[in-house]
């Protein structure tokens, strides 16, 4: 499939964080040509007043839940917990399988061009995944045995979802553990040796909620990230979700050993977790933080703009200080620095790579004035999920086909 994308503005998210003006032309799956391109191509996007951007990169997320959603409003993490798990009880492959679905199109609908999953039965996922044309980097989640209602054992599960995707094009398999609260050392442990037998990443949630802390200092006298470290599980393959309850000290050590952020502040407001994670501490210890939605259940949907104005909002307001967030750093979270984190080829609109891209329609009111000087902040502070014309994966355009001519 060959894409042309005319006279847009292409917020490149180049090294110099560049604003251009151009063309871009799409060929196969990734981004050949960009300035003035003078070829045909099977799909024309032509527009008054459109931007080009890098597909948004969502890296904390349960999407078989979408269809849970609105079940657990106005509650706390462990009653959410409990009412989740009670409709999961029932749930089937099939209920796995539609969720992943609602999600996916929902996703594609509001820029989002990859997502990071955790759940169990992600060949289900990966079905959706595969039908709809994201890209999913699907994480089958981990907990302790005698917890789980997996068939088999969930390390054992794990693996041979690993070993059945792994080089698949656009599923990225790794491995889930839940959180140290669901996972002995044992568990986590093996999943590591998973992770690293087979060179995948692992996603785990983090120091959630104070409750979280307390009881695992109750339990082992230390608190969770620096348990994790002690116990050999922590170094940059593991994307930690959350980080909502973290020293100083903490900070400093998952830095060193190079583990990655997934700043979830819709989530973690709604649940009224208290505090906020120590985002500019973070930074200032060069940890690589990116942006993740969580599950619908906890946000309640999966507009990563939506995300991107809660955390820069979020921290501001925090910290007494309109400078602790900017618009450019947020839109870096949810692209480049994902990317990155990820391994992946794309979160900027450079030629050479992936053709994960979105369509901006800048005639809609909330987008006016429509120009080059205030695109990222309109993109962070006015835009949402609905103002995306068109969402292209891996060079295929995967919503708003029909406005191409
Ligand atoms: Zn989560």
């Amino acid at each position: 499939m060959s894409i042309l994308i005319k006279d847009s503005l292409i917020v490149t998210q180049n090294e110099k964080r560049e604003i251009k003006k151009g063309d871009v032309y799409v060929e196969d799956n990734l981004i050949s040509e960009i300035g003035k391109v003078n070829v045909e191509a099977e799909y024309k996007f032509e527009g008054k007043n459109i931007a080009v951007m890098p597909g948004l990169i969502n890296t904390h997320n349960h999407v078989p839940m979408t269809f849970m959603r609105g079940i657990a409003d106005d509650v706390d993490l462990f009653e959410f917990l409990e009412r989740v798990w009670k409709v999961e009880e029932g749930m089937t492959k099939e209920d796995i399988y539609r969720g992943s679905i609602m999600g996916i199109e929902e996703m594609l609908r509001t820029g989002t061009t990859t997502f990071v999953d955790m759940y169990s039965y992600e060949d289900e996922v990966a079905k959706a995944v595969k039908e709809k044309g994201i890209r999913g980097f699907l994480g089958w989640a981990v907990v302790d045995e005698e917890l789980t209602t997996q068939g088999g054992t969930p390390v054992g599960n794990a693996e041979e979802f690993i070993k059945e995707y792994r080089g698949d094009d656009l599923v990225t398999p790794l491995i889930a553990p839940h959180a140290v609260y669901t996972c002995g050392e044992e568990t986590l442990l093996k999943a590591k040796e998973v992770a690293e037998k087979y060179d995948a990443l692992m996603t785990i949630h983090i120091s959630e909620t104070r409750k979280e802390v307390y009881d695992h200092r109750k339990k082992t006298g230390m608190r969770p990230a620096e348990w994790l470290d002690k116990i050999g599980f922590l170094s940059n393959r593991v994307i930690g979700a959350h980080m909502v309850w973290l020293t100083l000290r903490e900070i400093k050590l998952l830095s060193e050993r190079g583990v990655i952020a997934s700043h979830n502040p819709t989530s973690n407001m709604k649940l009224g977790n208290g505090g906020s994670m120590p985002l500019v501490e973070m930074l200032q210890n060069g940890m690589n933080v990116t942006l993740g939605t969580d599950s619908v259940v906890s946000n309640n949907n999966l507009d990563m703009f939506e995300v991107m104005k809660f955390a820069a909002l979020l921290h501001k307001n925090e910290r007494w200080d309109p400078k602790a967030t900017n618009a450019q750093m947020i839109l870096d979270f949810a692209t480049v620095n994902a990317a990155k984190a990820l391994g992946l080829n794309a979160g900027s609109v450079e030629e050479g790579k992936l053709a994960d891209l979105v369509i901006i329609d800048g005639n809609e009111p909330n987008a006016k004035p429509f120009k080059k000087e205030n695109l990222v902040s309109n993109i962070v502070y006015s835009l949402n999920g609905l103002n995306v014309a068109a969402t292209i994966v891996d060079g295929k355009i995967r919503y708003g086909e029909e406005k191409f001519s």
